[in-house]
């Protein structure tokens, strides 16, 4: 990792700079959103998946700094990383107990969301060999049908606690949105419905159902816990054009060379691009080994990506490859189509649901493939 305060030119032919005071302020934004009517909220922080590919460390460290005290992560892997950064927070395990892990949870203070009476059971296991209670979350499925016990189930879960004598103490209920984004959608509704009947199991223990889209429905179903991720690192949790928070991501390759082309030459494999003009064609380090998904290709039916050189939007030519793009640069400023310069493929004015949109992902998908060859600044935090 490259400190903070290096202006240095990399040598690398990308550079991603992640801007912690931008994650920062979208978590005290989602936090402030909650605030309410309805009593404290608290806002936690997914940072799975690498903090969404942007880093868990500096992620963790930043939004530990700024006042979070509950994180969850994917696995144990990662659960162990977030209890050596955050020694005294609540950290949760989304993928719960696996048969054998529970010993290793236990030993890193970490809290498993249980999604079965299976799990219920070897998380008890644990606690009785170690000789004290554990605590652990308890995830009801509403219509993912994918992670948690069926909310109809919710009365068996609470009568396996009883038998469990205490040995498993539960910090949280929580659910998860099938269609968080689509506001309206009588699906929301109807999950809301089912987990506020399966919370009355359980009650006193805080409840969580509300990721990055959810904190923005009008049904406010922010109970006690927020578990904001994809929002946190820029991305839009809106369906609407103007994404309201800040952009965390910045990436930029670097033109490693330039090519004038006269009309009827073509770029890069296969030759889907033809120049319709005398065109100057820029070739940026990096490519979908990078994480720039090969699908943001234009066509000659279908636009693809874009990238900033010198102020300008200059298009993706010709097939995104492994290592490099080529971008048309003969609109662009002479002085910056250059090799050496800068292509910008995320920042503040192409964002990673632009890039994303273009290549027919999502979002996240975007943000948790960023490649690992680039070279990373952290400003901010
Ligand atoms: C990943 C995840 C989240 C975060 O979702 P975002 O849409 O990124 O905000 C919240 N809850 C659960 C259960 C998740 O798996």
């Amino acid at each position: 990792m490259t400190s903070s305060h290096d202006t240095s030119e990399p040598h690398e032919s990308g550079l991603l700079t992640v801007d912690l005071d931008a994650l920062v302020a979208n978590w005290r934004q989602l936090a402030a959103m909650a605030a309410g009517a309805d009593g404290p909220v608290e806002c936690g922080a997914v940072v799975k998946a690498d903090a969404y590919g942007l880093g868990q460390a500096p992620a963790m460290q930043a939004l530990s700094a700024a006042g979070c005290r509950s994180f969850f992560v994917c696995n144990v892997a990662e659960g162990e990383l977030a209890r050596s950064l955050a020694p005294e927070a609540t950290i949760y395990v989304l993928d719960g107990v696996s048969p054998g892990s529970g010993p290793r949870l236990a030993a890193a203070g970490l809290c498993p969301v249980l999604g079965s009476l299976a799990e219920i059971d070897d998380w008890a296991e644990t606690a009785r060999a170690l000789g004290h209670p554990l605590d652990a979350a308890l995830h009801f499925d509403t219509g993912m049908n994918r992670l948690g016990l069926p909310a109809r189930e919710a009365g068996a879960a609470a009568a396996r606690l009883a038998e469990h004598n205490g040995r498993v103490r539960l910090t949280l209920v929580m659910s998860h949105f099938v269609s968080s984004q689509k506001v309206g959608a009588s699906i929301n509704a109807r999950q809301i419905a089912d987990f506020d009947a399966a919370r009355k199991f359980f009650p006193g223990v805080p409840a969580s159902m509300a990721n990055s889209s959810a904190v923005f429905l009008p049904e406010r179903p922010h109970y006690d816990l927020l578990r904001p991720g994809y929002a946190l690192y820029g991305g839009n949790p809106t369906m609407g054009p103007d994404n309201p928070m800040r952009p965390v991501a910045y990436l930029r390759a670097r033109i490693l060379a330039t090519h004038d082309v006269t009309p009827g030459e073509t770029a890069g494999y296969d030759a889907v691009w033809t120049a319709q003009r005398p065109s100057r064609l820029a070739t940026i380090g990096a490519g979908y080994a990078d994480g720039v998904p090969v699908s943001a290709t234009a066509r000659p039916d279908k636009p693809g990506g874009a990238a900033i050189v010198g102020g300008v939007r200059c298009p993706f030519v010709g097939r995104v490859s492994m290592d490099s793009i080529i971008l048309d640069v003969t609109d662009a400023p002479l002085s910056a189509a250059q090799r050496g310069g800068w292509a910008e493929i995320l920042g503040a004015s192409i964002g990673v649901d632009e890039l994303a949109g273009r290549a027919g992902v999502i979002g996240y998908e975007i943000l948790t493939r960023l490649g690992r060859r680039y070279a990373r600044r952290y400003i901010g935090g």
